[in-house]
């Protein structure tokens, strides 16, 4: 995209960021919802596909591109991203990736016009190692027929779409045999569970996903080829690592701004709480950390996109800012005091937010292993 262009994009995101949705987080967190309003406006910018290619409608942004839009969605609320984070990220990128013409030309105009895409991968036994997935898929005449059950799958309860991953070779081990579906949230068969309880991060939703005996046809696989899907699942969250790893730059940059805010304005034994230096030492930790994570966000985008770097950099991009920001969020919630472990306070809810961060998408664990085994394969 052209700079100029992209420039105008971002600073319409940012405006819409501060002005229209830091207000209304309170509404969020009660309700648990993001108001429909929000959600319209949130289609009418794009964003349901703006990663998803232009000839689609969507707006085509590089991972530089949408990491500078991460940081910006960070800056608020999670669940405002994650209403469309399937969209462009895990889901969407399988279609983008591996979709047929077919399939791409049927859903990608869709998703970007506000349909909903679900990527639906973990199972009970199959979540850091989803290569152990049980759901199955047994050709059948012209199709398949899918049965299984997922969880903690995000946008479950509105969605369109699923993107699902299932072992169409039971004699298969591992990461072979597995395959990925497009399959119609209203197709017989298909039951979404109730809306999961979380801690933190209300307004975005998940639930487990119920596959009983759903009929799909042929042209429902990825790409027409059985056997490619762990390749596409993992291929999808690299680059949904690097995204994941900006919002919490985000969120950083947002716990810095409400904690120099306290700081200027509380006071204690006449004179504002900023003014000690083990508070001031507190401030400029969480601005250190989110200033090493935004450069190492933009670096890990950069490799990602010019091909050179699609393992270590995502994954250490993920590993560092998602610690990085739950660090800030208990520095942020230590400099309000016991404000900041009060409801009603951004720093309390960010708390809660944070905690998310190191574990969908690939834990810490599985994000040091990767990084480890890249190491020793390829050398540094
Ligand atoms: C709010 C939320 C939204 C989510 N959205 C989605 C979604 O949209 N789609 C989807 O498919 N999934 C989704 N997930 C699932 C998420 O990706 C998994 O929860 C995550 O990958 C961890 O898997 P698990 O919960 O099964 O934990 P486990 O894998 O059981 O992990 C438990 C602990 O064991 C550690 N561990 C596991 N294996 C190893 C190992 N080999 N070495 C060292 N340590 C290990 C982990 O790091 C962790 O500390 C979501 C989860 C949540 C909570």
């Amino acid at each position: 995209m052209e700079a100029g262009e992209f420039a105008e994009i971002h600073a319409t995101v940012r405006d819409f960021v501060r002005n229209e949705v830091v207000p209304r987080e309170d509404e969020i967190e009660e309700t648990d919802d993001i108001p429909a309003d929000l959600r319209r406006a949130a289609v009418s910018m794009g964003l349901f596909g703006y990663t998803l290619p232009p000839e689609y409608g969507g707006l085509g942004l590089s991972l530089a591109e949408d990491v500078q839009l991460a940081f910006e969605f960070g800056y608020t609320t999670p669940a405002f991203r994650s209403m469309f984070g399937t969209n462009n990220g895990i889901a969407g990128q399988v279609l983008v990736n591996s979709g047929t013409a077919g399939q791409k030309s049927h859903w990608l105009p869709r998703l970007a016009e506000g349909a909903v895409a679900s990527f639906a991968l973990t199972e009970a036994e199959a979540g850091s190692d989803p290569s152990g997935l049980t759901t199955g898929a047994v050709r059948d005449g012209d199709g398949y027929v899918l049965s299984g059950a997922k969880r903690f799958i995000t946008n479950a309860p509105v969605a369109d779409l699923f993107v699902l991953f299932a072992r169409t070779d039971p004699q298969a081990r591992g990461t072979r045999g597995i395959s990925v579906f497009l399959v119609e949230a209203d197709r017989d068969g298909v039951r979404v569970g109730p809306k999961d309880r979380k801690t933190g991060q209300y307004g975005a939703w998940t639930a487990e996903v119920y596959f009983d005996q759903v009929r799909v046809p042929a042209s429902a696989l990825v790409g027409g080829q059985e056997g490619a899907g762990f390749a596409e699942a993992m291929k999808s969250l690299v680059r949904g690592r690097v995204h994941i790893a900006a919002v919490c730059v985000g969120m950083a940059e947002r716990l810095l701004a409400e904690s120099v805010a306290h700081a200027r304005s509380s006071r204690q034994g006449g004179q504002p709480i900023g003014e000690f230096q083990l508070v001031q030492a507190m401030l400029a930790d969480i601005q250190t950390g989110a200033y090493a994570g935004r450069a190492m966000v933009m670096e890990a985008a950069r490799a990602y996109d010019s091909g050179t770097d699609r393992r270590i950099g995502p994954s250490a991009a993920k590993l560092f800012c998602s610690e990085m920001v739950g660090r800030a969020a208990d520095l942020a919630v230590q400099i309000h005091g016991g404000l900041g472990y009060m409801r009603g306070v951004p720093v309390e809810r960010m708390y809660r937010d944070a905690r998310l961060f190191r574990i969908y998408e690939g834990t810490s664990e599985i994000q040091r292993l990767i990084i480890g085994r890249a190491l020793l394969r390829d050398g540094a």
